[in-house]
């Protein structure tokens, strides 16, 4: 039998509060899924986006994984530690017209970039934006639950790759990531599926292997929000984690028996392994909590 490549699988959380009910969530469906097929999970922590990170959180996500019994393989990674090679990928990126700078302010601007700075040459003492030249290439791809998906790559015109504030973008970093990381399987929440597309748009460009994609819904309030460390929505009680990991298992539609209700971390996700079926969640972009 030919060598069959291993899952490897990954979360990947920003330090901007303690995780809350839709990251473990999302992080419960992305170890699930790994472990059932035999592969590595591995955290990163996105931390680039700095005004937006908050002190302590790092800490509180790493016990929170911790006590939930939701173990990573191997050391933890940083992205804050990989700017090098987001700025070697730049510069190559560079060399090869593919990019190019724009001081353009997103104040004023419609949702589609209009490519002003593409045909204009600019001071570049002036704080600067990267953005990649996008064509008229349509992006398609088979969402392991939304299906297929499709997207002229064009639609919202050249995108950025690092931003005036020198931050290097999300859309770029986490390819750069997944790439150095060998990351083969990407499960997270459905909010990040229109980024996806200009994530594979670079991958193409750089001639980088396309992980295979799962977008699982997000937890939203009763209003229709989406929970996030903003709202505060529900703080979650880690003193009994094993309430926390049957709940989002129910959330998970993964039926979890009642008996198991009193069972501990490691019971509930034995089980959990075994009888993971995200099909449950299929074409559901949404999930009232
Ligand atoms: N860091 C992103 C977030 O917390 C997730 C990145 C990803 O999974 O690609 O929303």
């Amino acid at each position: 039998m030919p060598d069959q490549q291993i899952y490897i699988g990954r979360f990947a959380p920003s330090p901007t509060g303690p995780l809350h009910l839709g990251s473990i969530f999302t992080a419960l469906a992305s170890y699930l899924q790994a472990r059932s097929c035999n592969g590595k999970w591995l955290l990163r922590i996105d931390d680039l986006d700095t005004p937006r990170n908050i002190k302590g959180s790092v800490d509180n996500i790493l016990r929170a994984l911790d006590t939930l019994g939701l173990n990573w393989d191997e050391s933890v990674s940083f992205q804050s530690q990989s700017l090098d090679s987001y700025q070697e990928v730049l510069d190559k990126l560079n060399k090869e017209e593919q990019i190019y700078p724009c001081r353009c302010s997103r104040k004023g601007q419609t949702a589609r970039y209009d490519g002003f700075c593409r045909h204009n040459h600019i001071n570049l003492e002036i704080p600067h934006a990267y953005r990649v030249k996008t064509d008229d290439t349509v992006i398609s791809f088979n969402d392991e639950l939304q299906g297929l998906m499709t997207y002229p790559i064009d639609e919202q015109g050249d995108f950025i790759l690092k931003r005036k504030d020198q931050i290097i973008a999300y859309q770029f970093a986490v390819v750069v990531d997944d790439q150095l990381q060998a990351v083969n399987h990407v499960v997270r929440g459905c909010d990040l599926l229109d980024s996806t597309p200009k994530q594979i748009y670079l991958q193409k460009l750089l001639g980088y292997k396309t992980p295979v994609y799962m977008h699982v819904p997000i937890i939203i309030d009763e209003e229709g929000f989406k929970l996030s460390k903003q709202t505060k929505a529900l703080a979650v009680d880690f003193k009994r984690p094993s309430e926390v990991i049957f709940y989002v298992l129910s959330l998970l539609k993964q039926n979890p028996p009642k008996e198991f209700q009193q069972a501990t971390v490691t019971e509930l996700l034995d089980w959990a392994i075994e009888h993971w079926s995200p099909m449950t969640l299929k074409n559901c972009k949404t999930i009232n909590n």
